[in-house]
């Protein structure tokens, strides 16, 4: 046990928790929190962007437990994972075994249990978020004791743990869907952010996984598409963002004054972008290194409000914030069941907006965020927002459902942090 300070990926939640728990095992995680009292909050890597885990009592981290896949089943393609390991871990070690997740996000450091708790998704229609995979769950509740819930038995808080922010339990393993390992073919091109704009639709009902980065002040879009394939692997892919947001940056740096100049130069340099042509395994193609930091707000908007939010969030960026660099993204998810699915009710386009980690991100809020919530959208759980008990619940159905079972399984309020409190409407004495 020792005392540390603690941070998010981004550098902007920080916390000195009294102390920082890293159980070895199932019994012992149980034995921490039956033999203590007090607040506890779980983390995985960190890499939420809002004080989801912050804590100054005791945070728990699953990071000292052994092992990822610790049974699988090929012919049924699941297998019952260790939900503190990376779904990077994860997924090599999957490859062993002939599976892989059926999709991931724009990178796979996180932590299973995390990705899973704060809806994390990547994109395609038919592809719901990571939550929706978890056919059964055991959790340590906040008095030490083991539940597990599945479809057949618990049906009701499966669902509910699905997303819940460690505000249940703590999840200790899961059987996951997945399906055989398979190959993924990536292009990426540079296209007109008109054209694409045109073609988005088309683009993912054609292909197993679209998405698109646009730039304020630049007429292209960087497209990016994944097929399945049975061909060989080509290569590695170059990962990394490094060079191309260093490069951004500078330009906001140089011409952030000259509008027009800015345009010319971004637009020159969007079309002078190498298109990347590769095949290799699902999990590597899909998964990137994002090497500078930044802060986020992603809302998830219903389809035939997606792509008109994000031309109304660029247009406002241009009009009032010449200082943003980063990309916006736009992506689309399946929807499923879970009670704090974001995309529950059907598929939803996702559309994020990035500020560099030293900048501002003020104008999320301001310009953005009205935006996105006047067209129905509700927010990425693990990304920033200002919604609170009252806002989420005109946004969820089953939301008074999820507080309820919250209280009867945390009647002491331990999982409970200041953030999470406005986010369940519940009081807090610190
Ligand atoms: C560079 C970057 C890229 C990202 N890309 C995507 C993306 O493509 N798609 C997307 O949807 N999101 C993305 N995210 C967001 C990220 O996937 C989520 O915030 C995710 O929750 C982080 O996982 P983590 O392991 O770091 O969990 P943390 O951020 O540490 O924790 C997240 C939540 O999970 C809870 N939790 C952690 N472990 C457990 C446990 N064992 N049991 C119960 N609850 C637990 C925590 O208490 C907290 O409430 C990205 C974030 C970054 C920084």
């Amino acid at each position: 046990m020792a005392s540390s300070n603690w941070q998010n990926w981004s550098g902007h939640v920080r916390a000195t928790p009294t102390a920082i728990l890293h159980p070895s095992d199932h019994a012992a995680l149980s034995a921490s929190l039956s033999e203590s009292r007090g607040r506890v909050r779980v983390v995985g890597t960190g890499h939420s962007f809002t004080p989801l885990a912050a804590t100054d009592q005791t945070l728990i981290s699953l990071s000292g437990m052994d092992g990822t896949v610790l049974a699988c089943d090929p012919p049924a393609a699941t297998a019952r994972l260790q939900a503190g390991a990376s779904l990077n871990a994860l997924s090599r070690d999957l490859q062993e075994h002939g599976l892989a997740f059926r999709n991931l996000g724009d990178i796979d450091a996180q932590t299973l249990a995390g990705a899973t708790s704060t809806g994390t998704h990547g994109t395609g229609p038919e592809f719901p978020c990571l939550s929706a995979e978890m056919q059964e769950i055991t959790l340590v509740t906040a008095t030490g004791e083991t539940v597990t819930a599945s479809a057949e038995n618990g049906a009701d808080l499966l669902n509910a743990a699905r997303i819940a922010l460690g505000s249940l339990g703590i999840i200790v393993d899961a059987t996951v869907s997945l399906q055989p390992a398979y190959s993924l073919h990536r292009r990426t091109f540079t296209r007109s952010l008109k054209d694409t704009l045109a073609t988005a639709m088309d683009s993912w009902a054609q292909h197993r996984n679209f998405e698109f980065f646009c730039l304020p002040f630049c007429d292209h879009a960087f497209n990016i598409v994944h097929d399945a394939t049975d061909a060989p692997d080509s290569g590695a892919k170059d990962n990394s963002d490094s060079n191309a947001v260093k490069q951004l940056k500078l330009l906001r740096g140089l011409l952030g004054w000259a509008t027009p100049l800015r345009r010319a130069v971004l637009n020159r340099v969007a079309r002078s972008q190498k298109p990347e042509d590769i095949i290799g395994p699902s999990w590597a193609m899909l998964a990137n290194e994002r090497n500078n930091p930044f802060n986020e707000m992603e809302y998830h908007l219903p389809v035939d409000q997606g792509l008109e939010a994000l031309e109304e969030a660029l247009s406002v960026i241009e009009r009032e914030r010449r200082d943003v660099f980063f990309p916006v993204e736009c992506r689309m998810t399946g929807g499923d069941d879970a009670w704090l699915s974001p995309f529950q009710g059907g598929p939803r386009i996702s559309v994020a907006v990035h500020a560099w980690h030293l900048d501002r991100f003020d104008w999320f809020f301001e310009h953005i965020e009205p935006i996105f919530r006047r067209r129905g959208g509700r927010p990425h759980w693990g990304k920033m927002h200002t919604l609170k008990a009252d806002d989420l619940r005109q946004l969820y159905p089953d939301f008074e459902r999820f507080t309820k079972l919250r209280r009867e399984l945390d009647p002491a309020g331990r999982f409970l942090n200041p953030y999470l409190a406005d986010l369940w409407g519940e009081p807090f004495d610190a």
